[in-house]
Formats: structure tokens, sequence, C-alpha cells
């Protein structure tokens, strides 16, 4: 079905990690729907799309027993992302989180794990709660979620900040904001961003000029979505699936090379940001 292997990123301890992945808000909400979505997760890891990114948030710890379902014999196989709710992030509170997702995500380590938004403990806290995390061997690496440059630049003030492994944001075609400023600024410190919602939930679906430049290439809308973000190699693309043909379309969608006019013409469709815009979230 596909040629191409998942490209990968680096992130700035060294390791890298698949730049397509798999995202998991508003799975296990539906009892009917939960035995399609492990199987549609399991599809992806299949398919090389072994980066799975969920919260404590999600389902109120429902997304995580699902992904602990789906992953169970091949745990060593995934790259596994979850968040911390800013409510629970002061030093102790981030710990004690920390526990309940290990035991709801049925492992003894989350690879890599974010603060989901800024909250009202300080910073320092949740970096220090991070920080004994990965000399417990609890995380691998940690990073946020939903920074603005101005939490960015904060956190780069506090010692041992600079171990942020990546910035996880709302990045779309719909959603460029970040393109005038925190994408720039993350990537002159080789920071790897992580797009969120990367089909817009799919509300982007039924434009037309996705629709021109989908036809023209035999793809779909979302693939081309997909493919405008990955084209892009410092960025990590956790699209949203519980089927497993919307699973294998995604990752086709790293076949679809867009040609210099396609990407002229996304821009005359959805224009880049010509001045700064407060980051958006969903
Ligand atoms: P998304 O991935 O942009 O969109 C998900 C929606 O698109 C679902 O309705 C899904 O339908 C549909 N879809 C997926 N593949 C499709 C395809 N090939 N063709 C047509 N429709 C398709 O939105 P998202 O779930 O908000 O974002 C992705 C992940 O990012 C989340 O699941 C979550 O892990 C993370 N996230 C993080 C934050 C944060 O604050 N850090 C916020 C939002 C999201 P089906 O389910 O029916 O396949």
């Amino acid at each position: 079905m596909t040629g191409n292997a998942i490209p990968t990123v680096r992130l700035p301890g060294g390791e890298t990690i698949p730049r397509l992945g798999q995202g998991t808000w508003r799975m296990a909400e539906k009892p009917s729907l939960r035995k399609a979505e492990s199987e549609a997760l399991r599809a992806g890891i299949d398919l090389g799309m072994t980066l799975i990114d969920t919260a404590e948030m999600y389902g109120d710890g429902a997304a995580e027993q699902l992904v602990a379902e789906a992953i169970r014999v091949r745990r060593d196989e995934v790259f596994l992302v979850s968040k911390v709710l800013p409510q629970n992030s002061s030093r102790a509170g981030t710990i004690a989180a920390c526990e309940r997702s290990l035991k709801r995500l049925g492992t003894d380590r989350i690879d890599l794990y974010l603060l989901h938004w800024r909250g009202m403990p300080a910073l320092e806290d949740t970096l220090a709660a991070f920080t004994a995390l990965v000399g417990a061997g609890k995380i691998r690496h940690w990073g946020v979620s939903n920074f603005d440059i101005d939490d960015m630049e904060e956190l780069a003030g506090i010692p041992g900040g600079d171990a942020v492994a990546t910035n996880q944001v709302l990045y779309n075609l719909t959603r460029r904001g970040i393109e005038y400023d925190l994408l720039p600024w993350s990537r002159r410190r080789h920071l790897p961003v992580m797009a969120y919602s990367p089909i817009e939930q799919g509300r982007m679906l039924n434009h037309t000029a996705l629709a021109a430049i989908a036809g023209k290439h035999g793809a779909t809308q979302a693939q081309v979505a997909l493919a405008w973000l990955l084209r892009q190699d410092d960025i990590i693309v956790i699209p949203k699936a519980s089927s497993r043909q919307h699973v294998e379309e995604n990752r086709a969608a790293l076949d679809l090379v867009l040609t210099a006019d396609d990407l002229a013409a996304l821009d005359r469709a959805f224009p880049p940001p010509t001045k700064r815009r407060p980051l958006e979230m969903l």
C-alpha cells in the first residue's frame, strides 16, 4: 500500500521517533466503538505509526486504558506519549498523576510526558517532578503542550528547562499562526513541534482548494492536509482515526508529494500569518 518508511525526527536528547503517529482524544467514550478503536490503533502500529498520543484527560482515563489494551503484547514497539492536567501539575500532583497514568496504561514507563497546558502551579515545580520521574525511570522524556512563545521563553529560563523534548500545539492548514513566531523560535533551538488536530477534527474536509488538489493526485482531502504538514521534516503529526480505513489512508499520506503549484494554491486558500497571533488551542 505504501512504499515510504515512516520518517523520523530527532529529539533534543538524540533519540529518533516517528513523525506520523496516532491521537486518541474522543476515543473510549462509546463502548460500541471500543473494539474498532483498539483495532485501528493496532493497525496503525502495524503500519509503523508507533507513536501514540494520549492523556489522563481523554475519557477521564478511559483512553489510556484503551491504549493499554491495544499495546498489551507489544509495548516495546510503541513510543507512548501522555499528559498531566494543569490542575495536577504541582510537584507531588504530577508524580501522583503519572503513577495513575502508568497504572491505566499497564506499563512501567511513559516515553514522553507532557504538561497539557499552563496552569496555576509554578513551572519550576512541574519541572522538578518531571526530573524526578525521569530519574526514577517512570518517564523517559518530558515536554509541554499549548505553550506559546512567552511560556517557552519562561521555560527556557528555568534550570533544566532546555531538556524539553517537544511542544505539542494546534497546527494545521487552517491554524497557521505558529509559523509567524513559535515555529521559527522552536526551529532555532532544534525543538521538534508536535502538530495536534492536523485535519482540524474533520472540519476542514469540505474545502474546494483541498478537494481540487486531492482530485489531481487521486488522494483524499485528509491526505492533502496531512501531507502538507508531513513535508516539514521537524513536525510530528498525530491524526486520530478510529477505523482501519482512516488509519491506512493517513499512513498513505506519506506517499503524497505536493508540488510547488499545490503549495502555492494552499497558501492562497489558507494564507500564512503576516503578524503575530496568540497561540490557538482546542
Ligand atoms: P484530528 O486528528 O485533526 O481529527 C480527528 C477526526 O478526523 C476524527 O473525527 C476522525 O474520524 C477524522 N479522520 C481521521 N482520519 C481521517 C481520514 N483519513 N479521513 C476523514 N476523516 C478522518 O483531531 P484531534 O483528534 O483533535 O487531534 C489529533 C490528536 O491530537 C488527538 O486525538 C489528541 O491525541 C491530540 N490533541 C491534543 C491536544 C492538546 O491540547 N495537547 C488537543 C487536541 C488534540 P474517525 O475517528 O471516525 O476516524
